[in-house]
């Protein structure tokens, strides 16, 4: 099942159950069904039973084997996000999925008022298990990981759109889930126009990355013609900020990342000379 369909299927009870294990992660990673009936009350017990059975079968829980305990799936984490963005009234359907990367999935949406929009669940995997247990001095599930690469993507797009960067506008966000517009476009690195003006979009990238840093005190981090979208009046977005911080090697890194796409283009340029530009420093 999609996770639309599946969404349809989780009732209000359903939805208690899911957010009562949700905010329980922390402390073990298992939530045992004592634990859960205890925090649901008495009344509720036979509703308790059928909702774990539901929602297991739906795979968006998942029970331990040995034990009557259960722990949230990505699956049910995106379920509690698109209720929440639904109740808000930022997304009334969710559509198919346009992009799926190692750390997140990419899916389009309508809004109440049927246009298109875009909803990115963050789902921090085991790929980055090592490195971010070495940097954690105490033990985070996955769920929070990403649930706060969520708030720090909605961050940055936040301010640095208020501040008039060139980012899809923020629209949301509820646990692993940013909702964004939606670009019309491709990414810089598939357009192929020889009258497409790479000068004026290299000082326009320029121009957002300034703001960023001196305005909201972040560099993008994985700065790529991956990451920035074109669309059709050749406007400029620049994606995905997960990974956005305060960090003056990220910035380098961007800079250099960005000098080296543009040489083809006869752009050359002093990485120094750039670094103190989006500092602001020239
Ligand atoms: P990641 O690279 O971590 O998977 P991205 O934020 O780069 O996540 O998104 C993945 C892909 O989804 C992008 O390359 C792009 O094709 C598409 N996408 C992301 N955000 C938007 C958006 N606001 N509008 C249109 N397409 C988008
Ligand atoms: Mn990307």
């Amino acid at each position: 099942l999609s996770l639309a369909e599946r969404a349809s299927l989780v009732g209000p009870f359903d939805y208690i159950v899911l957010k009562t294990i949700y905010e329980d992660r922390d402390k073990s990673e298992y939530i045992h069904y004592l634990t859960l009936k205890k925090k649901l009350g008495q009344k509720n017990v036979k509703d308790l039973k059928i909702s774990l059975l539901k929602l297991n079968k739906l795979k968006l829980v998942f029970k331990d084997s040995t034990s009557l305990a259960f722990k949230l799936t990505f699956s049910g984490l995106d379920i509690l996000a698109i209720k929440m963005l639904y109740v808000n009234h930022i997304l009334n359907k969710l559509g198919s999925i346009i992009g799926e990367g190692k750390e997140s999935i990419v899916y389009l949406g309508y809004d109440f008022n049927d246009n298109p929009i875009v909803v990115k669940f963050h789902r921090i995997g085991r790929n980055s298990y090592k490195s971010i247990r070495r940097r954690e001095p105490y033990k985070k599930s996955w769920i929070t990981i990403s649930v706060e690469n969520a708030e720090r993507e909605y961050k940055a797009l936040k301010c640095v759109h208020d501040n008039g960067g060139k980012v899809p506008r923020p629209l949301g966000i509820a646990y692993n889930a940013v909702a964004m517009e939606y670009i019309d476009g491709i990414e810089l690195y598939r357009v192929s126009n020889n009258a497409f003006d790479f000068t004026k979009l290299y000082n326009e990238i320029l121009g957002t990355m300034r703001i960023a840093y001196t305005e909201c005190k972040i560099a993008h981090g994985d700065l790529s013609p991956y990451n920035i979208l074109i669309d059709k009046e050749n406007n400029l977005f620049i994606i995905d900020w997960p990974q956005a911080s305060q960090s003056e090697e990220s910035l380098q890194h961007d800079i250099r990342n960005i000098i080296n796409f543009f040489r083809r283009f006869g752009i050359s340029d002093d990485p120094q000379k750039i670094f103190d530009y989006v500092r602001g420093i020239s």
